[in-house]
């Protein structure tokens, strides 16, 4: 890689059991435009907040793990940065390993056209948690999602079918 390519984030984890099946390392994104509210993360909304980091050191970090199984991206709203997130969700997916990618966005929404290169990075993820957290729907029972209407979407699957197609843990 001879690009550097830049994200804005507010943290990063390894090891995590929380945010999607298996170990992985979860990437927080800085910046949302949604404002839920009752957001569990609302220090992610402001997009000059959090820190700079490259694609190139956090797959650095994302391989001195082995045992992690993927990579899920959550925010903050990751499709705010799809562009350089479709680098790095390549290069997880080149290493064999899977993604999983959480957005305020509906999948309709982020394959209607309207925003930058969200068909990019749908194209490396394996699973897309979508939709905003509705204080009203709240459900903490829910595996990998805070409200009822968020869906766990197959995305491959919906991307050929050109329908959100429900994934199954
Ligand atoms: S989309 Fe996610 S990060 Fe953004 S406000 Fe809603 S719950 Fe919070």
């Amino acid at each position: 890689m001879e690009t550097k390519h830049s994200l804005r984030l507010s943290g990063v984890i390894g090891d995590s059991i929380v945010d999607g099946k298996g170990i992985r390392m979860t990437v927080f994104v800085q910046g949302c435009p949604h404002h839920c509210p009752g957001c569990h993360n609302p220090q992610t909304h402001d997009f000059s907040g959090g820190y700079e980091d490259t694609v190139e050191r956090l797959i650095q970090k994302f391989k001195e793990d082995p045992l992690q199984c993927g990579v899920t991206l959550s925010g903050g709203e990751p499709f705010c940065q799809a562009e350089a997130l479709s680098v790095l969700a390549s290069e997880v997916k080149a290493l064999g390993k899977n993604v999983w990618v959480y957005s305020g966005y509906t999948f309709e929404e982020l394959v209607s056209g309207t925003i930058l290169f969200a068909r990019e990075l749908l194209s490396y993820c394996d699973v897309l948690v979508d939709g905003r957290f509705l204080m009203e729907q709240r459900n903490l029972t829910l595996p990998f999602r805070g409200s009822e209407n968020q869906r766990l979407i197959d995305v491959q699957a919906s991307l050929e079918q050109n329908k959100p197609v429900l994934y199954t843990l």
